[in-house]
């Protein structure tokens, strides 16, 4: 099973790729999270990556598809991956089809997570994250039980520093810019699924297992 999964920033990919890493496991492939590893542990790669990111902006294209080709040669994706915040133009999905051709692997599906823009700000600036585990919460949305608390580890929620209104702003344009070509890229490949992401997320993850339901891996 071998997906990509998309959706502008706050369409509600993060709790998607949860639900699919958890129920089909596989690994989730998220190159956000790798930047931001990288950047905690201190790393050369973390600090190439970390003006781009404080910004709103991508990193580079030969940063990024080295770590992705690295990643996806790993023994744990032998029997599918979920790949989460890559590819973000078509030079990245043309390397990416290149690195899959070389490793003797396909696309099954490229899963579009699909929300209006005007509702995303909204989401964004209230999105959390717990600082122990990882796991994503929404103030309005899908709050945790205990306010700043993570349900799952007990750990404390954060605010992610490129979720602040300014760079929210100047992240969504980069991503819609950037997304409608690679979307028409995936369209002629035949890859694209358009999933409503505008429905509560149990429903959404219904759709999500439906359309997985059909690889039968
Ligand atoms: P995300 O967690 O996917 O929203 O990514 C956070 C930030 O990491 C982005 O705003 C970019 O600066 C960087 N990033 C993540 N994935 C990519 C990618 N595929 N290409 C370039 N930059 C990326």
């Amino acid at each position: 099973m071998n997906l990509v999964l998309m959706g502008l920033p706050g369409a509600g990919k993060g709790t998607q790729a949860e639900r699919i890493v958890d129920n089909y496991s596989i690994p989730h492939i998220s190159t956000g999270d790798m930047f931001r590893a990288a950047i905690k542990d201190g790393t050369q790669l973390g600090l190439k990556a970390k003006s781009f990111m404080d910004q709103g902006n991508l990193v580079p294209d030969e940063v990024t598809i080295g770590i992705v080709r690295e990643r996806l040669s790993k023994d744990d994706c032998e029997k599918g991956f979920l790949l989460d915040g890559f590819p973000r133009t078509v030079a990245q999905a043309e390397a990416l089809e290149e690195i899959l051709t070389d490793l003797g692997k396909s696309i099954d599906y490229v899963i579009n997570i699909d929300v209006d823009e005007n509702i995303l700000m909204e989401r964004l600036t209230g999105r959390r994250i717990c600082k122990s585990c990882g796991s994503t919460y929404h103030l309005v949305f899908n709050p945790p039980a205990n306010v700043g608390v993570c349900d799952k580890c007990g750990g404390e929620l954060y605010q992610r520093a490129d979720d602040n209104a300014e760079t929210v702003g100047n992240r969504l344009e980069v991503n819609l810019e950037q997304s409608k070509p690679l979307l028409a890229f995936y369209e002629t490949k035949g890859y694209l699924r358009n999933i409503n992401g505008r429905q509560h997320i149990d429903n959404v993850f219904v759709d999500v297992q439906a359309l997985l339901g059909d690889l039968n891996k």
